[in-house]
């Protein structure tokens, strides 16, 4: 069984949902409001511990109800909770999501204790990151915790999966040199090459460029058009499948979790786990929520015997 871990945000996600998105000045009504578990590293740590994974999640929540709830969700889904810190005297953190009935979203993030994770928490689970078989972080937790858990785990010969989002100015040398996987979307790419994605010749571009920035394995999610994937081995836009979106948020959570769980230690398989991280969104974004909505292993499998 793959042994995954994942530093990251706990989010409450409470989401409007609307026809269209409100133009600026523009006073509408909600059609629903709801209320789910989210962030970033919570949702790929719930779709890792889905995909089968023996997961651990390094997060830090606050002191309130919303804290004692993303705890709760975690263990309900299967991931080892036994590093989510609680911050006194904080709040946990809370996206709000505008969701329009297309299935589109945009968001505004509270970041709470989010960012008050700290390279000591790391350090606490030293033996964990050490000895397990990946390290995933993005960029909602403080940078320096990522760097100081990628710097041991690629001390310990472990594999580092990086998803820069939100997309930041600029991302440290350093810890692109300790990053064995960059996952971004379009949006994120273009903001770390500089070029815009337009269609699959821009995707090389962008990929040829991050390889530059010395990393090995490029997998860049690109919505409903797939995943495109350029490593030593393969470079190929891997498509999405056909499906009617519901709500496409955690799709790319999902798809992460899935990659990582799905890839072989010598990453010699990046098209099939990209495929099955592709049908794993292609399930989610059919769903309403991010974590309810990210499908188990056997759902994925039937999913893709019936494709057959
Ligand atoms: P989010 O921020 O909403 O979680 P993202 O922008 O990080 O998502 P995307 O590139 O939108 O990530 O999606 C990740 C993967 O999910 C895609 O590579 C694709 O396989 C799948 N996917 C996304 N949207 C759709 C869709 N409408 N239909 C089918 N598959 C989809």
């Amino acid at each position: 069984m793959k042994k995954i871990v994942v530093i990251g945000s706990s989010n409450v996600d409470t989401t409007l949902h609307v026809k269209d998105f409100p133009k600026p000045g523009e006073t509408i009504n909600a059609l629903d409001v709801t209320t789910a578990g989210g962030g970033k590293g919570a949702n790929q740590a719930i779709a890792a511990a889905k995909s089968g994974a023996e997961t651990y999640f390094i997060s830090r929540v606050g002191e309130d109800s919303a804290g004692g709830f993303i705890t709760h969700q975690l263990k309900s889904y299967g991931v080892d909770a036994t590093y989510v810190q609680t911050t006194m005297g904080s709040k946990t953190g809370h996206a709000y999501i505008t969701l329009s009935e297309a299935g589109q979203n945009s968001i505004v993030i509270d970041h709470g204790a989010n960012y008050e994770l700290t390279v000591e928490d790391v350090k606490a689970a030293s033996d964990l990151i050490q000895n397990w078989d990946c390290v995933i972080a993005q960029f909602e937790t403080p940078i320096e915790v990522t760097l100081a858990a990628f710097k041991m785990a690629k001390k310990a010969g472990k594999i580092t999966i990086l998803n820069p989002a939100p997309a930041i100015d600029k991302i440290p040398a350093k810890l692109l040199g300790y990053t064995d996987i960059i996952t971004p979307n379009e949006t994120e790419s273009a903001k770390i090459t500089g070029i815009p994605i337009k269609n699959k010749s821009t995707l090389a571009t962008n990929a040829e460029k991050l390889h530059l920035l010395g990393i090995k394995n490029v997998v860049i999610t690109y919505g409903d058009k797939g995943a495109y994937v350029s490593t030593p081995d393969v470079e190929e836009l891997v498509p999405a499948y056909k499906v009617e979106a519901a709500d496409t948020t955690g799709a790319g959570d999902t798809f992460i979790g899935y990659l990582a769980s799905n890839l072989n230690s010598d990453l010699t398989n990046f098209t099939e786990a990209a495929k099955t991280a592709s049908r794993a969104s292609s399930i989610a974004v059919q769903r309403l929520g991010a974590q309810p909505s990210i499908p188990t292993a056997k759902e994925v499998r039937d999913a893709m015997e019936e494709d057959e």
